[in-house]
């Protein structure tokens, strides 16, 4: 497959996952990119198969490979959607090549965002817990109804559900709605989340952002931020049927990404949502 003059050339790291498959089909899809090698894990069975094939839009003649360091050196970007440990080694080798790296990982701590943020001195990151247009755009909202609606009248909490194979709880974008709502009221999320509640818990303390989590099936995410006060109950929903939403957004990211100074950005950023 030849590439268009001046497409830029992407990695798909964990390209035989769930979501890498989803990312050749959207790169294969959109003007201005092309697939550029697709990694997997040494070991995997995935391993020497055609990208193309495997995510089912025919042979492209890009093998899998556990090579990433030969990759990256030939790449302009690369997306990710693996795991923490993952992430943060395919982080460092951005850096060193000086690309630019989509992050869709979820499940990351404080320690690895700040790995994330130096290696951000070199690589253009795009990191965020939803890639999709809607989401962002809910976060926008929930923000301000969180600012609009005062704490001691109103409780916050964010509600998901996801299919069953999902490891990490809350979801990413779980966390990244409670935070707009944390940045609405002014307050840290860490120091005022209620991830769990079990057994005699009391009564809600004011102010604290809950979460509920539900795992199930083949759902692909949904999410609600429920603020409930005394005699209403506003709800802001998102729901995705599909995983394609995440790829585009992730592929738009790199785009965006190309011609900007090293840094860590947000799908907001991409979107033009951030103020
Ligand atoms: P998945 O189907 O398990 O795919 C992850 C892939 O990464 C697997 O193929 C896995 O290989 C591979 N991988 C893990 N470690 C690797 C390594 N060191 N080198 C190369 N490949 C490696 O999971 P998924 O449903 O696609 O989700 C992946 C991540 O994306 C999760 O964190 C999920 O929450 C997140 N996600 C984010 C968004 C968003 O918009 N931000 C949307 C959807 C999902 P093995 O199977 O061999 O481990």
């Amino acid at each position: 497959m030849s590439a268009m003059p001046d497409s830029m050339g992407l990695i798909v790291v964990g390209a035989a996952g769930r979501m890498g498959q989803s990312l050749i089909r959207a790169i294969t899809e959109i003007d201005g990119a092309h697939l550029a090698g697709a990694i997997e894990r040494p070991g995997s069975a995935a391993l020497g198969k055609d990208a193309g094939e495997l995510a089912g839009v025919g042979p492209n003649g890009v093998a899998i490979t556990d090579d990433a360091l030969t990759v990256f050196a030939k790449a302009e970007g690369v997306l990710d959607f693996t795991a923490p440990a993952a992430t943060l080694e395919f982080a460092e080798l951005a850096a060193q090549a000086r690309i630019v790296h989509v992050i869709g990982t979820t499940g990351m701590g404080e320690s690895d965002e700040a790995k994330l943020h130096a290696a951000s001195r070199h690589a253009r990151i795009v990191k965020s817990g939803n890639m999709s247009l809607g989401v962002n755009l809910l976060s926008v909202l929930v923000r301000q109804a969180a600012k609009a609606l005062a704490a001691g009248d109103w409780d916050i909490e964010v509600l998901e559900m996801h299919h069953r194979h999902k490891v990490d709880a809350p979801s990413g974008t779980a966390l990244l709605l409670g935070e707009a709502a944390a940045e609405g009221r002014d307050i840290g999320l860490g120091q005022h989340s209620v991830r769990v509640r079990d057994g005699h818990t009391g009564p809600r303390e004011p102010g604290t952002i809950g979460f509920a989590t539900l795992r199930g099936g083949s759902v692909v995410g949904e999410h609600s931020v429920i603020i409930a006060g005394e005699g209403e109950t506003v709800e802001l929903t998102h729901k995705a049927t599909d995983r394609s939403i995440f790829a585009r957004g992730a592929v738009r990211a790199a785009l965006w990404a190309r011609p900007q100074k090293p840094g860590y950005y947000s799908m907001l950023d991409v979107l033009g949502l951030s103020d």
